[in-house]
């Protein structure tokens, strides 16, 4: 079956089946099986790792909910060349508009965190107004209790004061069930910020991961314009890193990118950001250097990694030598961030295309 056929969407089929509202809804339901079936032959054809990013992109270009997607599906299949990992980071990486980014976790996460925001200042301030109340109220009661009463009134405040004590009581009581609310809160927002840095975090590698080099791409080159410093960006593939897993096994492949991540976390130095952006690739932002400079930081690096002898522990069989290859660029030679990636990535496919183990410069 061709890729065409295969892979590509069929919008008419497709628009048909979802927009129609079926009672019995079962043609949309076979559309979103078929969808399904074509999304997993094409992430088993390709030999894709299942992860979100990997699934979103595909999703976008089988579904045909993003045309340039699909567009570019169709032109890589045109060009007959492999769709692999660094090609399908490449068509998320470069997306604009951040389609395909899990931007939808975030968007909740800020809302949490500002609903909680908002209702511990309420909760807070509620808190000392009734407090406030409480006292002056608690002092009017006492001071009627002890006022000399003339015999006819006294009945009648006695009641007053009775019920008066009774609701203080009462304020007293919900009160503290606002402080508790309040810990709860505070409980709550410290467990989200908590979850908001898990997010962060590659757990295989321990590595900071994609998501949150997005954010630092983007806070370092703004304080790098503001300040007029350089910064440069490197991405880095494993070299052959699918013989890897076929010789040794997914597990030890494992092993290994966490070996490769510790290399590049370990050498990197202070002023260095080393995050693992999918698969077996990794990208470093390097603050204050030029490309050149970043070129030799990483070199040097790459050069650590090559001399490293791995073993697999659970054979007691070498690895052999496990190298990488980088691509590296300047962020702040051109006012638009994002072309650094474009760029890096270039350079990358040249490191490859020149022999693998060594960095190259875009
Ligand atoms: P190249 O030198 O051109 O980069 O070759 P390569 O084999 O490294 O590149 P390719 O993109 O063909 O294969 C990458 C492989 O990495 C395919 C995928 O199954 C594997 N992979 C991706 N993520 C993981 C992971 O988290 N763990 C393991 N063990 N393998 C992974
Ligand atoms: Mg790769
Ligand atoms: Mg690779």
């Amino acid at each position: 079956m061709s890729f065409a056929s295969r892979f590509l969407p069929r919008p008419a089929r497709f628009a048909e089946a979802t927009t129609e509202a079926s009672p019995s809804g079962s043609r949309a339901e076979e559309a979103r099986r078929a969808l399904l079936v074509r999304i997993a032959e094409f992430v088993e054809g390709h030999d894709l790792a299942v992860t979100a990013s990997n699934l979103a992109t595909i999703c976008g270009g089988l579904s045909g909910s993003h045309p340039e997607l699909a567009q570019a599906f169709t032109a890589r299949e045109i060009a007959g060349e492999p769709i692999d990992q660094r090609w399908l980071d490449s068509l998320a990486r470069l997306d604009p508009e951040g389609h395909l980014r899990i931007a939808g976790l975030e968007a909740l996460m800020d809302k949490l965190e500002y609903s909680l925001m908002r209702f511990a200042q309420t909760a807070r301030s509620a808190q000392s107004e009734t407090s406030d109340h409480r006292g002056a109220l608690g002092a009017q009661i006492e001071a009627l209790a002890e006022a000399e009463l003339a015999p006819d009134a006294a009945g009648e405040l006695a009641r007053v004061i009775d019920l008066s004590r009774a609701m203080l009581a009462r304020i007293e009581q919900v009160e503290s069930a606002m402080a508790r609310s309040q810990d709860e809160t505070e409980r709550l927002r410290e467990n989200l910020a908590k979850a908001r840095m898990e997010a962060d975090v590659d757990h295989l590698t321990g590595l900071p991961n994609r998501r949150a080099f997005e954010r630092r791409l983007v806070s370092a080159s703004l304080e790098a314009r503001a300040k007029n410093e350089q910064l440069a960006i490197a991405f880095c593939d494993v070299d052959r890193f699918k013989l890897i897993n076929d010789r040794h096994g997914h597990e030890a492949g494992d092993r290994i990118l966490c070996a490769v991540a510790a290399t590049l976390n370990e050498n990197a130095g202070d002023a260095c950001f080393v995050a693992r952006h999918g698969g077996e690739e990794f990208v470093l932002l390097f603050y204050g250097m030029d490309k050149e400079a970043a070129r030799a930081k990483l070199d040097a690096i790459r050069r650590v990694q090559a001399a490293r002898q791995l073993m697999n522990r659970d054979t007691g069989q070498p690895f052999g030598k496990v190298t990488f290859s980088g691509g590296v660029a300047e962020v702040t030679e051109d006012a638009d961030t994002r072309s650094a990636l474009g760029r890096a990535d270039a350079a990358l496919y040249r490191a490859k295309e020149a022999g693998r183990n060594r960095v190259m410069v875009g």
